[in-house]
């Protein structure tokens, strides 16, 4: 824990217009909790960012005093490295502006995924969405990012196309795609993590799609294997700009039930059409499917908004075979509350230059529990591992989708991993910049 005086963190008033807690402050403790409430973090203070100036002071003042900053906007993300550092709120960083001759976004760090859908969807436009609407689209992007769109345009960190940062000492610097002095700085943003440089904002590029036809189709799950079989079968021949996810769930009070999710880039015709196979499975308990705009695909998987406590695992898997469909509903899931299985391939496995590189695994699996007391934390933990051991998994994740007991090495590359050493090195060799995930310190001697 950093023990700075108060009369230190008084000067930090003086210089940031935004807010300043610090532990003496009757909100203190509610103020530095994230999303993910299984995660304890004990900032140092928190600090919420008027504007891109508030964060050049900051770092100036961190370096001067050898604190570090951990960026974390809402905390979906956190693994509880921010322990003893400035914790770095970007909510009032929240502007949006849209060029639709240009299709291109301009958003500050603390935008949702909903709020710059909402503002694209004005233009019949979309950006990269994932599942749920509150996360940050910065801090997505920054792992790299699995959007519901991404079989048909890659990794929602191959859109970036320019960003603001202020590096460890303060300096603010706009890094541009065009600019190969600049090439460094972007590829670690497009999914190397957040230890490198705070951004500020982003420039992304969007994607026509003036309605799109979506939603979640439920059964009991007596009916698990031939709707699973029926996802598997859909998904083999799917256009890039169908996504179907495949959900097992057991919400606490009710029976376990399963889901198609699923999205599509065209007409309601054409969808209904490439999902005829589910109108042969028996009737469901529920259809939500209708042509709605993207400022609504939030709303399909009816994820929680608010914070909760949660334990996560994600998997890539190399296929999916009557074995994977036998782990995934030969017992059940609890104490999980959702197994999610996403389908990838289609643009996620074009070439891509970002840390991770392309991800051709064909499917993804998303395992969460509620995680209320520490007891219930490791049941879901070992239940994740049980179905992980059981599952075809290639051994590596999306840095997005990483929880606190993994790391980078899990997602990344050993090439990747040298780079944003050496980046870390020369952009922040006092490592002041926290990121949720460890960049390793090069070898000494
Ligand atoms: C319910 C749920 C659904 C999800 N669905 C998806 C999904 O569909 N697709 C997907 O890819 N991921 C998904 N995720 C994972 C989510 O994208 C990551 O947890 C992401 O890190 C969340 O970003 P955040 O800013 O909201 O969270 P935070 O935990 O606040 O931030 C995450 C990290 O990003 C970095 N960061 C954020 N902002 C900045 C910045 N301005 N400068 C530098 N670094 C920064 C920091 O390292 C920070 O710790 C989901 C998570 C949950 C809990």
């Amino acid at each position: 824990m950093t023990t700075l005086p108060q009369t230190t963190f008084d000067q930090l008033r003086t210089l940031v217009r935004g807010r300043v807690w610090t532990p003496g402050d009757a909100d203190f403790e509610q103020v530095g909790r994230p999303w993910n409430l299984a995660v304890v973090q004990a900032p140092c203070a928190v600090v919420e960012a008027a504007d891109a100036d508030d964060v050049a002071s900051l770092l100036r003042f961190a370096s001067a005093h050898g604190v570090p900053v951990a960026t974390q906007p809402s905390g979906h993300g956190a693994t509880g490295r921010a322990g003893g550092a400035i914790l770095l709120r970007t909510s009032r960083l929240d502007s949006v502006s849209i060029d639709p001759s240009a299709m291109t976004a301009r958003i500050g760090a603390g935008v949702r995924s909903g709020d710059l859908q909402r503002a694209a969807a004005a233009h019949g436009l979309t950006a990269l969405p994932g599942s749920s609407p509150v996360v940050t689209v910065v801090g997505a992007a920054l792992g790299g990012g699995l959007s519901w769109f991404g079989r048909a345009f890659g990794w929602v960190a191959d859109s970036i196309r320019a960003a603001d940062v202020v590096l460890a000492d303060g300096t603010a610097r706009h890094v541009d795609a065009e600019n190969p002095d600049d090439a460094d700085l972007l590829w670690a943003l497009r999914g190397g993590g957040g230890a490198i440089a705070i951004v500020t904002a982003l420039e992304l590029r969007l994607r026509p799609a003036a309605t799109v036809f979506g939603g979640r189709q439920l059964w009991p799950a007596a009916h698990a294997r031939v709707v699973a079989e029926t996802f598997r079968a859909i998904t083999a021949s799917a256009p890039d700009t169908l996504t179907l996810w495949f959900e097992v769930l057991h919400f606490p009070g009710s029976e376990p039930m399963l889901a198609i999710d699923s999205t599509f880039l065209g007409t309601e015709e054409a969808a209904r059409e490439l999902l005829r196979a589910t109108d042969d499975l028996p009737d469901p308990l529920a259809d939500t499917r209708a042509v709605m705009t993207v400022a609504d695909l939030g709303q399909i998987t009816a994820e929680p908004t608010d914070p909760v406590p949660v334990r996560s695992r994600a998997e890539l898997l190399t296929g999916l075979d009557d074995a994977a469909l036998d782990a995934l509903l030969g017992t059940p899931i609890a104490p999980l509350m959702a197994v999610q299985v996403r389908h990838l391939g289609g643009a996620f496995a074009h070439p891509s230059d970002s840390p991770h590189g392309p991800l051709t695994e064909p499917y993804a699996v998303y395992m969460l529990g509620v995680a209320a007391t520490p007891d219930g934390e490791e049941a879901a933990a070992a239940r994740q591992a049980e179905l992980a051991a059981a599952l075809p998994v290639s051994g590596r994740k999306p840095i997005s989708l990483l929880n606190r007991s993994e790391g980078l090495s899990d997602a990344l590359p050993d090439s990747s991993l040298e780079r944003l050493r050496h980046l870390k090195g020369t952009y922040d060799p006092a490592r002041i910049i926290q990121g949720n995930f460890e960049i390793a310190a090069p070898p000494t001697g």
